[in-house]
């Protein structure tokens, strides 16, 4: 169960299988499936669900990312 801490509501699904980027200190380090919850009284939206291991990671070269759109980022990096 996922729980908004301002409105005190559940979270509800607001996809299953959203591709997130993992960046480090040089970059693009990972990439993973997880899943996207929203709250419904506030707009605020998690990424939570994450699969048990990465997609692609960066040694297995740019040729190995998936060509799914990325959901959401986060690390080290800027975001684009
Ligand atoms: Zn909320």
């Amino acid at each position: 169960m996922t729980v908004c801490a301002k409105c005190n509501q559940q979270m509800q699904p607001l996809k299953n299988g959203v591709c997130v980027e993992e960046h480090a200190s040089f970059g693009l380090y990972r990439i993973w499936m997880a899943d996207a919850y929203q709250c419904e009284q506030c707009g605020a939206m998690v990424v939570t669900g994450f699969g048990l291991a990465p997609l692609w990671e960066y040694f297995e070269g740019p040729d190995a990312r998936p060509g799914d759109p990325i959901f959401a980022r986060f690390g080290e990096e800027e975001p684009r």
